[in-house]
């Protein structure tokens, strides 16, 4: 199966998607404007970055295997989120790469990406949890405000180039490292723990078996244990430690009586 996750792979892929990013970008005009008067406010909405985000997934869509309608895969996925069409006031929709890499990420525009690897070595309640915690970053709005740090960097370098007359190659390279960056999103610790508070309660109150997030998170601690996966595979490598944070997930759930 083909490979494609590294970040690395994501830059080559995203870098020849600029010119198609690019006509997103020319539509904040208002946006582009203040950055040429030298980065003075530049107005976000929700939708902006939704948008941003849409363009970014779609092109990703176009450039790996998406696991088509009746392909296993799929039909397990939408099985198992079949309930969950939209979350946190966002609606929702699911694709199943086959790829080789362990991951899994939702976007802003409420997009989730779910690598067959991934499913391969999770149960449905795992997936659950897991992909519970990737919308936990949307819902939270982590995922818009990577967007919008990401898009200041790059209209930064924008203002850089403008003064050195080449805008239009910039205008590519700032929108492929745009889209980078995006996929790249470190979140801080608070982030990444309120997200896992978000996917427990979303277990929780929909009765799934809560413990199959800390399993979840187990399997990746063993995963890192064994070096089966190298850095760049890690999944969420910006995570705090998978077994400190199975552990608090039992902590929880014991407290609610929902483990013994
Ligand atoms: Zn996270």
């Amino acid at each position: 199966m083909k490979k494609i996750t590294t970040y690395l792979a994501f830059s080559a892929l995203l870098f020849a998607a600029a010119p198609y990013a690019s006509a997103q970008i020319k539509i904040n005009s208002k946006g582009i404007g203040a950055v040429g008067k030298g980065l003075k406010a530049v107005t976000f909405s929700d939708a902006d970055a939704a948008k941003l985000a849409g363009e970014a997934v779609a092109y990703m869509d176009t450039h790996n295997t998406v696991a088509g309608e009746k392909d296993p895969y799929t039909i397990r996925l939408k099985k198992i989120f079949a309930k969950h069409q939209s979350e946190g006031g966002l609606k929702l929709n699911f694709k199943v790469y086959k790829v080789s890499d362990i991951n899994a990420f939702a976007c802003a525009d409420g997009s989730v990406r779910v690598f067959s690897s991934l499913m391969d070595i999770m149960t449905d309640d795992e997936l659950l949890g897991i992909i519970g915690h990737e919308i936990g970053h949307v819902a939270n709005k982590d995922s818009r405000d990577a967007v919008k740090s990401a898009y200041k960097r790059e209209a930064m370098m924008d203002a850089a180039a403008s003064q050195s007359g080449v805008v239009n190659s910039l205008s590519q390279s700032q929108l492929g490292s745009f889209a980078t960056a995006l996929l790249d999103s470190k979140f801080s610790r608070k982030q990444e723990s309120e997200a896992d508070d978000y996917a427990y309660n979303f277990m929780k109150q929909h009765n799934y078996k809560v413990t199959a997030l800390a399993s979840a998170f187990n399997k990746f601690a063993d995963m890192d244990k064994g070096a089966k996966r190298t850095k760049s595979e890690k999944m969420l490598s910006s995570h705090p430690d998978s077994a400190e944070r199975a552990a608090k997930v039992l902590e929880k759930a014991k407290k609610d009586g929902l483990a013994s």
